[in-house]
């Protein structure tokens, strides 16, 4: 179950000092003094640490032990429709019987704290990868794909006098005996730096929501992705704009390979779809593009919506002049709406068995990706897409920013 929970973090304004608080799901920071933004790259992940909070026990040493905190989409694929689930966990990041599995809500009104030379304290390193996790997540089953991920790591506090371990945030002693701990004095090395949010090409600053991947430049209509702490710069078209347009949600597509699947123009897809259309002799010769939303949804409207942009194969245009509509975030990296193709070639295939048969031994590349921008305007609680003929839930979207 997803509690839609995200942790606030503590930092400071890489200008000028001034404190400030960012989401866990934030990229950039905005400082309100000095009113500069700033696009936050963290290597290899993000990693925190919470400050002890147990003023009883203040004389004694501090440990911090990591945990690997997972929150994105799980799809279950196989030979029938693909399952999914939200998942929101933490997992001990170390093989320590004694303490706690998992971070538990107790954690949960804490603040965190970017990993940074200097801290005081001991700290266990993490002995089971990012891979490890996720493969434990997914229980050893191949079939599983996780997307939207975050995948912190978060130090947590915990002291210890010379026979226990005990809890720093509850006080409580736990099943460890300090001596079997093995504590590293130094703190591990995990890298934060900032860059600056401006344009590339004309040093404008960008627009865009702090929780954005993508930025765009008003004044020279680029659009700027933020990858291995670089801004770089990606194709992007638009689609569907009215004069009532008042937000445009981003969407990947994707020119894809495929060794065993047939399926590279319209009239392939017509046929693999079993899309209620005659082939045309323009759908032979017509490419087939692959579209996943570039942002966070919840798993089932996330397959609708991007198995219906896809069959409607859409003609984007070049980018207008970019007035005041409003940009929802791009927060889904394009790695992971790359993970999430599978189960969308899934979602896509009416034949499931004969699909997942296929699909289970396909090898699928990227012959190129762009950014393509739907316009939808606002009625009630509703986003809607004329050109199309759907819409989404307002809330949908907010709930997705959660992720
Ligand atoms: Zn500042
Ligand atoms: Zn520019």
């Amino acid at each position: 179950m997803v509690n839609a929970y995200n942790f606030k973090i503590d930092l400071q304004c890489p200008q000028c000092g001034a404190p400030a608080e960012l989401d866990e799901t934030e990229t950039i920071i905005q400082c309100g003094f000095c009113r500069t933004s700033n696009i936050i790259h963290t290597h290899p992940f993000p990693c925190f640490f919470i400050t002890p909070k147990q003023e009883k026990l203040s004389h004694l040493p501090v440990v911090y032990i990591p945990y690997w905190r997972f929150k994105g989409l799980e799809f279950a694929l196989g030979p029938k429709r693909p399952a999914f689930r939200a998942i929101d966990q933490s997992y001990i990041a170390v093989d320590r019987p004694g303490l706690p599995r998992s971070l538990g809500f107790r954690s949960q009104t804490q603040r965190l704290q970017f990993i940074q030379k200097g801290i005081k304290g001991g700290f266990l390193p993490p002995s089971l990868s990012r891979r490890d996790i996720l493969n434990q997540i997914a229980g050893g089953n191949k079939g599983k794909v996780h997307i939207g991920e975050i995948l912190s790591l978060i130090f947590m506090p915990f002291l210890h006098d010379d026979h226990r371990v005990y809890d720093g945030l509850t006080g409580k002693a736990t099943g460890m005996n300090s001596a079997d701990l093995g504590i590293e004095k130094k703190a591990p090395s995990y890298r934060l730096s900032f860059t600056p949010s401006q344009c590339p090409s004309c040093g404008w600053d960008l627009a865009g929501e702090t929780d954005s991947l993508v930025l765009h430049c008003k004044n020279c209509t680029s659009f700027w992705l933020i990858h291995e702490k670089k801004l770089n710069r990606v194709n992007t078209e638009f689609f569907g704009l009215t004069p009532k347009t008042d937000i445009f949600m981003p969407f990947w597509r994707f020119d894809l390979e495929f060794d065993h699947l047939n399926l590279s123009t319209m009239a392939d897809l017509i046929r693999v779809a079993n899309i209620p259309r005659v082939v045309q002799e323009e759908h032979q010769t017509r490419k087939l593009y692959f579209y996943t939303p570039a942002f966070k949804l919840n798993p089932k409207l996330f397959l609708r919506i991007a198995k219906q942009i896809t069959v409607a194969q859409i003609d984007a245009k070049e980018a207008p002049r970019l007035t005041d509509a409003l940009f929802h975030p791009a927060d889904l990296p394009i790695d992971e709406g790359f993970q999430a193709m599978l189960p969308v070639l899934m979602e896509i295939c009416a034949n499931k068995k004969e699909a997942w048969d296929m699909l289970n031994r396909e090898k699928i590349r990227i012959r190129s990706f762009g950014l393509v921008y739907l316009g939808f305007y606002t009625q009630g609680s509703e986003y809607i897409q004329d050109e199309l003929g759907f819409s989404v839930l307002v809330n949908s979207l907010k709930f997705g920013r959660k992720l």
